[in-house]
């Protein structure tokens, strides 16, 4: 296993010039940062050689296949001393190669759009809705909906679609033209006790569509199951009601996969688990499990026809570029990555292996009562805590964070939450790489369940 690295240098390093995602500026004034260095499956080692067992796949849903892949470094190096770029108006091998079988993974789907991140690819999305409102509607249906604690990327319009405010805050102006719609978490509903949760949460979504007007809502953008959020699984006859709202009100449905996608709820997107019919599907981290960078736009062909024969004949496609976008090294990595998935029967051992995980947070349902509820799909779950279970207060976000430091303390990454919705930072996710076995799962949901005993 790897040696401790001799610190000092990486750390001054460190301290002086980087700038880190999502930490208190004044953190690593106080404490070292963890400068994680090599990985081999489900494990990772930092710069002191400490183990740690990786519960979230590189802390935020990436790694599918697990780390240390030759196969996948191999066909990147192939590929790179092949041919490392031309511009996507050209096409390549890998990327030619790679549309295919994704397609093949997803019917009614047939285009391919390549870019570098889950924002880009949903900005991508917002892009061709507007152009089509402008070719097909004269600019009306316009507006595109997103869902409150959905989460779909950090530029400022990817954040203009943000339903976690602490996410948004402080970033506004925000572009216009995008409306929010009520979550469909039951835990957390709005209308009290209902009997069709489900139903009624899609039907808020109706609402909105009447308030603003059906021929000024062009679009909706979901996550299949909330990420960030919470680990929102959708309530029963929600997505059927929200497929005939859209078909109702000639509303394009986008479905962003960007943690979903690719074999994390146990079927290769998860919007196939519940029937959904999207017109668009954007995904990125899973797709090449981080070994290159690539995110995909996908679309039906009524889609790309609408960019063809608009009154403008010479406007007539998507006029977007993305220097690095479907960039060789992303595909070949994406095509290895789904080669594994499918070799190794990885979707099985997801619906098998989440299945457990379910169960044993189950079980320390039963034991913590801080554990208010436990949502999940596939190897993709999350541990609500409260304060009382009685009135689900929510613990604050310390008592949260408290329990991801102890199990990391021993050894375990687990996540949370995490600055994104005011009061409500307060659900523990977990996202396993797909390649979990029981003793993974088992040594996870013990450190947790030690964390528990020991924050309350
Ligand atoms: N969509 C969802 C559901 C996400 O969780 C994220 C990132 O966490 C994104 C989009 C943005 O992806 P990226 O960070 O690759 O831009």
């Amino acid at each position: 296993m790897p040696h401790a690295n001799d610190l000092s240098d990486v750390i001054e390093n460190d301290r002086a010039h980087i700038w880190h995602h999502l930490s208190q500026h004044k953190k690593y004034e106080t404490v070292d940062p963890t400068i994680i260095v090599e990985g081999k499956g489900m494990r990772v080692w930092d710069a002191t050689g400490k183990e740690h067992l990786d519960a979230v796949s590189g802390g935020v849903w990436t790694v599918n296949v697990g780390y240390g892949r030759e196969s996948i470094a191999n066909a990147v190096r192939d590929q790179l001393i092949k041919l490392n770029y031309f511009a996507g108006s050209a096409g390549s091998i890998p990327g030619s190669t790679f549309a295919k079988a994704l397609i093949d993974k997803m019917p009614g789907m047939t285009r391919v759009y390549y870019a570098n991140s889950g924002s880009e690819a949903n900005e991508k999305v917002y892009k061709m809705v507007r152009q089509i409102s402008h070719n097909k509607y004269g600019g009306k249906k316009h507006k595109i909906l997103f869902r409150d604690r959905d989460y779909h990327g950090t530029t400022i319009t990817a954040l203009s679609s943000c339903g976690q405010p602490e996410r948004a805050a402080q970033y506004g102006p925000f572009t216009p033209g995008f409306v929010e719609v009520p979550h469909c978490l039951e835990y957390r509903s709005q209308w009290g006790e209902v009997s069709d949760y489900g139903i009624r949460a899609a039907n808020a979504i109706e609402e909105v569509i009447l308030r603003e007007g059906p021929d000024t809502v062009g679009a909706i953008v979901l996550e299949p199951v909330t990420a960030g959020g919470g680990v929102i699984t959708p309530p029963e006859g929600y997505w059927e009601r929200v497929q005939e709202i859209c078909e109702q009100y000639n509303i394009l449905l986008h479905i962003d996969e960007v943690v979903c996608g690719v074999g994390r709820t146990g079927k290769w997107f998860g919007y196939q688990h519940y029937g959904i019919k999207p017109d668009f599907v954007t995904m990125a981290k899973g797709v090449a499990s981080g070994y290159a960078a690539i995110a995909c736009t996908v679309t039906t062909e009524k889609v790309f026809e609408m960019f063809k024969d608009t009154p403008d004949d010479h406007m007539s496609y998507f006029r977007d570029i993305s220097t690095f976008g479907g960039c060789t090294a992303g595909p070949a990595a994406a095509i290895e990555n789904m080669r594994i998935i499918e070799d190794e029967n990885l979707l099985d051992n997801v619906n098998n292996m989440g299945e457990y995980l379910m169960g044993r947070l189950g079980e320390l349902e039963g034991k913590h009562t801080a554990i208010g509820q436990v949502r999940g799909k596939g190897l993709f779950c999350g541990a609500e805590l409260v304060a009382d279970r009685d009135t689900r207060e929510p613990v604050h976000e310390s008592m949260a964070a408290a329990v991801v430091a102890n199990c990391m303390q021993q050894g375990v990454i687990i996540g949370m939450t995490n600055r994104s919705l005011n009061g409500l930072n307060n659900t523990l996710c977990l996202s396993p790489a797909l390649i979990a076995t029981k003793d993974d799962i088992d040594e996870i949901t013990q450190a947790i369940d030690n964390a528990l005993t020991t924050v309350f």
